[in-house]
């Protein structure tokens, strides 16, 4: 990998440097990047070159520390320029807090958070598994281990940017005799695996994740094993931080469609001083709901923050129904809001090569429903909620 600069850009606010980023690269590479379905090279040598991929690990390990609140930022910022490397960023976000949440206890887990610092290695994630989908907290594979050392094969249908990571998180079962649901998340960096490739990523939207299917082999020492069980690290941090930080994408691709209607009102009320545009009605409505979502999201870093405090409200029912919750709404509104964007700029926005398009928006949030199933997420809520009662304060 090309040396990544030294930190001079530090001395700069992540959310300037991530504003640069946005506009200065990913505007300008999405069209392509989405019209060719590649990885987007442009925007994440730019997020190395400001040091933004481990803008997460904690200083004293050579990062930034940043919070969770201030990445979600930083997603909705990156969105606005490209849904596409947004994701990237989220993924590799999402990744980086499993490791930082529960590896940290373990010496290769630290040298690895200092490497991902120094070197700005992007991880991505699998946990799709071909017979099993969306089912986060169930797995086939099995890591099979033999004197201090593991291997593992795992037929993924897909995993986003998987030819372009340094490394994978993957989740398995334990060992052959485990249960599927009894499982460990997996480190791997690329000396460790070997991907053949099963599937291509021809897709409407999300084009740029190059989210494409791969047989995964890998092997290497167990000390590379998260030293907890899977069920405690999606429960007490994945859950949470894979919907507020995907989340965040979805806000910002729908703020960026709500931009360019903006924009499309505008220039018709100077065509016609003193005539209020037709489209300013919908605007007013998308707006509505652009803020409710910001609401949302903003509680949903709030409740997190306050249940990290105690592994019991982590894995309470009730902060499980507030995340799911979570996903399934602002990946519905987020659309809507899109689609009211296309209400307002007409053949303009579904037009793709306008100023005022949204037609790349659109088809970016409508993956936002599927990734993790919402009919799936509802269902799981549904059986939660057999057993709790609402949450019916306002308080706290
Ligand atoms: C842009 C994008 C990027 C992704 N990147 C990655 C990645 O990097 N790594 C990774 O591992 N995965 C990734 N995924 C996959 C994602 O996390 C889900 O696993 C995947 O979207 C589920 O695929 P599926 O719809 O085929 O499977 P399934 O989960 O099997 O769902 C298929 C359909 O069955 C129905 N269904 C299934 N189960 C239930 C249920 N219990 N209740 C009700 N209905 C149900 C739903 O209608 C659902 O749409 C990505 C997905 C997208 C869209």
């Amino acid at each position: 990998m090309a040396a990544v600069a030294e930190a001079s850009p530090l001395l700069e606010p992540a959310s300037r440097r991530m504003q640069r980023v946005a506009t200065e690269v990913a505007q300008r590479h999405a069209g392509d990047v989405d019209a060719r379905a590649r990885f987007p090279a442009e925007t994440v040598t730019a997020l190395k070159q400001e040091r933004l991929l481990g803008a997460m690990v904690p200083a004293h390990l050579g990062g930034e520390g940043a919070s969770l609140a201030e990445i979600a930022d930083l997603c909705a910022t990156l969105a606005q320029g490209c849904g596409s490397s947004a994701m990237v960023f989220a993924m590799h976000q999402i990744k980086l807090t499993s490791l930082i949440s529960h590896g940290l206890g373990s010496e290769w887990h630290r040298a690895f958070a200092r490497e991902i610092a120094a070197r700005q290695l992007l991880i991505a994630s699998s946990t799709t598994e071909a017979g099993i989908g969306g089912d986060l907290r169930n797995s086939i594979c099995a890591v099979e281990t033999e004197g201090g050392r593991f291997r593992l094969v795992k037929e993924a249908p897909v995993i986003s940017y998987g030819a372009h990571a340094d490394t994978i998180l993957v989740t398995a079962r334990k060992g052959p005799e485990a249960a599927s649901s009894d499982q460990v998340l997996v480190c791997v960096r690329k000396a460790d695996y070997t991907l053949e490739r099963t599937g291509g990523w021809d897709t409407l939207g999300m084009r740029g994740t190059c989210s494409e299917g791969f047989k995964l082999s890998c092997e290497g020492s167990v000390e590379q094993i998260i030293p907890k069980p899977f069920s405690e690290i999606a429960a007490q941090s994945m859950l949470a931080t894979s919907h507020i930080l995907w989340s965040s994408v979805w806000f910002g691709i729908a703020t960026d469609a709500m931009a360019r209607a903006q924009a499309f009102v505008r220039a018709a009320a100077r065509r016609q001083p003193g005539v209020t545009p037709p489209g300013a009605l919908r605007l007013a409505e998308g707006t509505t709901k652009l803020h409710a979502l910001k609401a949302l999201i903003k509680s949903a870093l709030a409740r997190f923050e306050a249940a990290k405090a105690s592994e019991d409200a982590l894995s309470s029912i009730g902060f499980a129904v507030e995340m799911n919750n979570l996903k399934v709404t602002v990946s519905t509104v987020a659309a809507e809001v899109v689609q009211t964007a296309l209400m307002i700029t007409g053949i303009a926005g579904y037009k793709n090569d306008t100023p005022f398009s949204v037609a790349r928006n659109l088809r970016d949030v409508l993956s936002a429903a599927i990734m993790i199933s919402n009919d799936r997420i509802l269902t799981n809520t549904s059986n939660l909620l057999l057993v709790s009662r609402f949450d019916s304060s306002l308080a706290d």
